[in-house]
């Protein structure tokens, strides 16, 4: 088989963690596997960079952040138990911080913190982790390369969560990635970095080691693609929220396509577009256990519950757009989406009242001012749109599972649960392929609201 395996920010997050899974992925390649590995940074490092980044805007002293990171990674290298492979990794570390700081220079020189220098910076991350990873396997005496995804992924130009350009970049992944498979090799490629057409550093969003993963994969034809992180798979829930939140076996793409998308961490939203392309199954495991994990296929066999999974999405906010003149005119709600995507601002959920009168749509909080900005420039008057206002600090909650289509009574099981409760609903959306329901509840509502459907349907 051809696998990609990914780890995750707590997979790397130690030495002893980095050894841990040099072995599996050394483990997998002896049973006459080809492996290619996708590594993030160590957790904690791409909020460091990015306070690092901060901390020069404001003119701070940058030289303790510089060193905390050195040490950290310094200290991840113990497990490289040959000399010189350690000095070379050493000092490609001191190699790659140096450049780290001019950048950071660069930063306080300018006054100024652009996305395109935030990408740049937080890229060191990845290269980082990737070559610490390449070494630790070369050490255990399987020959590694590590790969900067810049030669392997193109993208525009959108700093901070690139659109990827798929032809040019599958072409590279295989030309790139097929001849060292050939020699034997177990490449290790970094997460979430990329590079524009126009030669610059750019970055999937955060979280975005899980969609190279599934890019590289596509690229070129594995078997599988392995997302391994800090958990027994997909659970029915976020074991953090809901401690009886159990490991699901198997899900569909679009059922994992819905549930990423409605927040839940453990898959970048992302990640299942290219596996679903090249029809590649995806698992997602635990890291640190051997365990099954979670299957995610084309089409699931297993007989399975009505509701399979609960997920949330926090810090979000509703913005109600309305107005007496917007009743009967065509065209006003194409207009105000239209803003808002001129902005690249994403939009969860959208409601719109039956007397036409108002259209509300749930955002990002840290949204809200550009999507004000955007309906100010599209509706400069009043006569359309009279009033633009929101709410923030609200929950978005979604309830996936295919087993829900044609389900007659899943909407009202659904909110019985949550009435139990006291809850109150702001705003609900079911998407068109009735794999979801989502609704959006205050934040003191949120988790209350998990817990009452978990029991309700998956207890
Ligand atoms: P990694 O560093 O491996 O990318 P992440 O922190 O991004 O890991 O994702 C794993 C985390 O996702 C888990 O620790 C868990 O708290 C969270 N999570 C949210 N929803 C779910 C879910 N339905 N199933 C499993 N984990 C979930
Ligand atoms: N290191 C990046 C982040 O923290 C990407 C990732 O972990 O997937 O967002
Ligand atoms: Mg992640």
């Amino acid at each position: 088989m051809r696998i990609v395996m990914k780890y995750g920010g707590t997979s790397v997050s130690n030495a002893e963690r980095f050894l841990n899974t040099a072995n599996i992925a050394i483990d997998t390649y002896n049973k006459k596997n080809e492996v290619i590995v996708i590594v993030s940074a160590m957790s904690g490092v791409t909020d460091m960079l990015l306070g690092a980044a901060d901390i020069s805007l404001k003119g701070g002293d940058i030289a303790p952040i510089l060193n905390e990171l050195r040490l950290k990674h310094f200290d991840a290298c113990k497990y490289i138990k040959n000399e010189e492979l350690l000095k070379l990794t050493k000092e490609g570390i001191d190699t790659l911080l140096v450049d780290l700081e001019k950048s950071l220079i660069g930063v306080h020189y300018l006054g100024e913190l652009s996305l395109r220098s935030k990408d740049r910076i937080v890229s060191f991350g990845e290269r980082l982790s990737s070559l610490i990873l390449s070494k630790t396997i070369e050490a255990q005496g399987v020959a590694s390369d590590k790969i900067d995804a810049f030669s392997l992924i193109v993208t525009d130009s959108n700093f901070g969560e690139a659109s990827v350009l798929f032809n040019e970049s599958y072409k590279k992944i295989s030309e790139t990635l097929l001849p060292l498979l050939k020699k034997g090799t177990i490449p290790v490629v970094t997460g979430f970095i990329a590079k524009s057409k126009d030669g610059d550093i750019t970055t999937l969003g955060r979280g975005g080691s899980d969609y190279t993963a599934s890019i590289v994969g596509a690229g070129i034809a594995t078997s599988e693609i392995w997302i391994m992180t800090d958990v027994d798979g997909i659970m029915t829930t976020n074991p953090k929220i809901c401690s009886n939140a159990y490991r699901i076996p198997e899900m569909s793409y679009l059922e994992a396509m819905e549930l990423a998308y409605f927040g839940a961490k453990v898959l970048h939203p992302k990640t299942i577009e290219p596996a679903i392309s090249k029809n590649i199954p995806v698992r997602v495991k635990n890291s640190m256990i051997d365990s099954p994990g979670t299957l995610i296929l084309k089409d699931t066999h297993t007989n399975h519950k009505v509701v399979k999974a609960i997920s949330i999405i926090e810090n979000t906010a509703i913005v109600y757009v309305s107005g007496a003149g917007m009743i009967g005119v065509p065209g006003v709600a194409a207009k105000v989406f239209k803003a808002l995507g001129d902005y690249n601002i994403n939009v969860y959920m959208i409601s719109q009242g039956s007397s036409e009168a108002n259209i509300s749509f749930a955002i990002s909080e840290n949204d809200i001012e550009k999507s004000e900005k955007a309906l100010k420039e599209a509706f400069p008057t009043k006569e359309l749109v009279k009033d633009i206002s929101h709410i923030k600090g609200v929950n978005i909650i979604s309830v996936v599972g295919k087993g829900m289509k044609g389900a007659v009574g899943t909407a009202a099981k659904l909110f019985t649960a949550i009435a139990k409760e006291n809850v109150n609903i702001l705003m609900i959306s079911q998407g068109s392929s009735e794999v979801s329901i989502s609704f959006v509840v205050s934040k003191e509502d949120g988790y209350k609201s998990i817990k009452a459907i978990h029991k309700a349907y998956l207890e």
